[in-house]
């Protein structure tokens, strides 16, 4: 099954180059038959070759752009049915050397507007800094001096992000030549020096050359450099840029040769060098070096006297003459020929060519002014953005700062938090065992610790609370004092300890006997009190006498001595006494005090007294 699809796959795949590699993992990854095995591989190994050619037959193309311009569009033209297989940043590459051809036919502005288009859509550095570098060689030509230093700028800081030796050195150059014509001598030298010592190529080292030492004679420095002059024009020659070696022989004329002070053999030998370069003048097409030969050529047949031979040639030059860039030379050609008329006495022509001549001066020195306008406006706009980025990032520095002590503050605050917390916690620990203790204390204070029943001071509160509720309803309730009898004798007879297991007997005889109703509390020694709010005072009666029935029954051996125990009992009720504590424990009182007067181990309750006391009265 595989198989049949791997099949299926391999006639179409070699129509798709875009796709083919993906297709062909595919096939592979299907696990597909050897021989589909090999045909992926064939075609992956066909794919990365077919995108490695385009961009050697692009980067071919590009390089014989400027020295076979004619093979250049026809290799672009031959290239363009090819277009659709190209990758995006090839199609830019291609775009771009369409745009080149362009702008070298002399249409600059749809040009700039075309590679303008370009760099929206072309985010590679290389493609980058290719329309820069372009853009800025055009609007030098143009004169948009600005927009040229900035695409320059950014073309020189692309060169860093561009592994391309090639490409850089094309910078260096446009770098070299634009601050030349700018005249920002150390910078024009500065990168000519970069591009010499990059030895990228001979032509490379050759336009290095070419453009530092043009600087360095412009700067009457061409005595000095005399050697390396005559290197460079060597090399120059060497590597077929007869142009450049050309215009370093005839700046060396231009200054070196001084009216006043050459010797005239020197000017003579200077003639004929320069003679003897006309044919390669000639050869070149190249009207700039045309205009700029004609030039020398008038001063010199001047200052050798040959006043006629200098006027042909310095009309020459004005004829010729229709560039815009290099225009001194012009001046030169009018120069020679006001001091011909002078030496005529044609004042009236003289005049003629000194008025163009100041005519030209001027726009010299325009272009000269723009140049350094734009550069000093372009070093302070980047200056001045320079200043705003280190502005933004002090106030990104004070922002960090802010953020940090808002951190900082932040933590503060947290570690307040957690302090309070963490005293709130020791508060709420604190406030708890102090609960606790007193908890224990209110234990302690309310429970009698041997008998473990309600100590006196508990037992009258918790009484009352029940007598002010039971008092609302009218509800009756019962209290009862409970005294052991001869409880002295005890201790005495068999000991302290003894009379405590006693005490402690007798409570849980009683608990026992009693429901859970009862409240059972301690008065103190061995007297003790029994409430209860839910029964009747009969009831009362008859859960006293069962109480001391069971005391009266009570064993004890396991104290280690064999005694008699008995209680007395006095008993009242509310419906007697009414509802206050007071009242209720002295009738009971009362009552308990009779129950000991009839011989004890007895239940008295208090209406048998007051019935015996209205008997007396009666
Ligand atoms: P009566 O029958 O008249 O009540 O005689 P009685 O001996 O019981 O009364 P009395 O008030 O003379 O003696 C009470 C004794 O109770 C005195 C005291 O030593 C003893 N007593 C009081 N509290 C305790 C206690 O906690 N433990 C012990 N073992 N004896 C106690
Ligand atoms: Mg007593
Ligand atoms: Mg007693």
């Amino acid at each position: 099954m595989t198989n049949t699809i791997g099949y299926r796959l391999c006639p179409v795949v070699f129509f798709f180059y875009d796709t083919e590699i993906a297709i062909a993992l595919f096939m592979i990854f299907l696990r597909a038959s050897w021989l589909t095995v090999l045909l992926g591989v064939v075609v992956i190994v066909h794919a990365t070759e077919t995108d490695r050619s385009f961009m050697d037959a692009l980067n071919g193309v590009e390089k014989i752009r400027k020295t076979k311009p004619d093979l250049f569009k026809q290799q672009l033209d031959e290239l363009s049915p090819m277009q659709s297989q190209f990758s995006v940043e090839e199609r830019c590459y291609y775009d771009f050397l369409r745009f080149y051809a362009e702008g070298y036919e002399g249409n600059y502005e749809s040009t700039i507007k075309n590679v303008n288009a370009l760099n929206e859509r072309c985010p590679s550095p290389a493609n980058q800094l290719r329309i820069k570098k372009f853009l800025a060689n055009i609007q030098m030509i143009t004169g948009d001096f600005k927009d040229a230093i900035q695409n320059l700028n950014d073309a020189i800081e692309l060169t860093e992000s561009v592994d391309d030796a090639y490409l850089v050195s094309q910078v260096l150059n446009v770098a070299s030549i634009s601050y030349r014509l700018m005249h920002q001598d150390s910078l024009s030298i500065k990168y000519a020096d970069l591009l010499i010592n990059a030895n990228y190529s001979r032509e490379d080292v050759c336009l290095g050359q070419f453009n530092k030492y043009r600087v360095l004679m412009r700067q009457g420095q061409a005595r000095q450099h005399e050697n390396e002059i005559e290197q460079a024009t060597a090399n120059c020659q060497n590597s077929q840029n007869i142009i450049a070696a050309l215009f370093l022989q005839l700046d060396w004329y231009r200054y070196t040769i001084d009216k006043s002070s050459t010797a005239d053999t020197e000017i003579a030998a200077a003639l004929d060098h320069l003679l003897s370069l006309e044919s390669q003048v000639a050869d070149t097409g190249f009207k700039n070096i045309h205009v700029y030969y004609q030039a020398l050529l008038s001063r010199l047949y001047f200052m050798a006297g040959q006043s006629d031979m200098a006027n042909v040639s310095a009309k020459k030059a004005i004829e010729e003459n229709n560039v815009i860039g290099e225009t001194e030379q012009l001046l030169m050609a009018m120069e020679v020929l006001v001091s011909i008329h002078l030496e005529r006495g044609q004042y009236q022509q003289a005049y003629r060519y000194l008025k163009e001549k100041s005519v030209v001066e001027n726009e010299i020195y325009q272009r000269k002014l723009a140049t350094q306008v734009a550069y000093y406006r372009v070093l302070h706009e980047n200056l001045a953005q320079e200043l705003e980025i280190e502005q933004l990032n002090q106030n990104n520095e004070l922002l960090r700062l802010e953020n940090q002590l808002a951190a900082e503050t932040a933590k503060r605050q947290q570690l307040m938090m957690l302090l309070i917390a963490s005293l709130l916690l020791l508060l709420g620990v604190w406030a708890f065992k102090i609960k606790k203790r007193h908890d224990y204390f209110k234990e302690v204070a309310e429970i009698d610790h041997l008998t473990q029943v309600f100590t006196r001071k508990a037992f009258e509160e918790k009484v009352r609370v029940m007598l002010e509720e039971a008092a609302e309803t009218n509800s009756p309730v019962n209290l009862a004092i409970m005294d052991l009898d001869h409880f002295k004798n005890v201790n005495d007879q068999y000991g302290h300890l003894v009379g405590d297991w006693v005490l402690k007997q007798v409570v849980l005889t009683c608990e026992e006997v009693a429901d859970e109703d009862i409240l059972v509390a301690r008065l103190g020694g061995e007297e003790f009190c029994l409430v209860s709010p839910s029964i009747s005072q009969l009831q009362m009666m008859r859960l006293m006498e069962k109480m001391r029935a069971a005391i009266e029954a009570m064993d004890s051996s396991d104290s280690g001595a064999i005694f008699d125990i008995t209680a007395s009992f006095g008993v009242t009720t509310t419906a007697l006494s009414g509802y206050r504590v007071s009242m209720l424990l002295t009738h009971a009182d009362l009552a308990l005090f009779e129950a000991k007067n009839k011989g004890r181990n007895e239940v008295v309750a208090y209406d048998e007294i007051m019935q015996d006391v209205m008997a007396v009265k009666a």
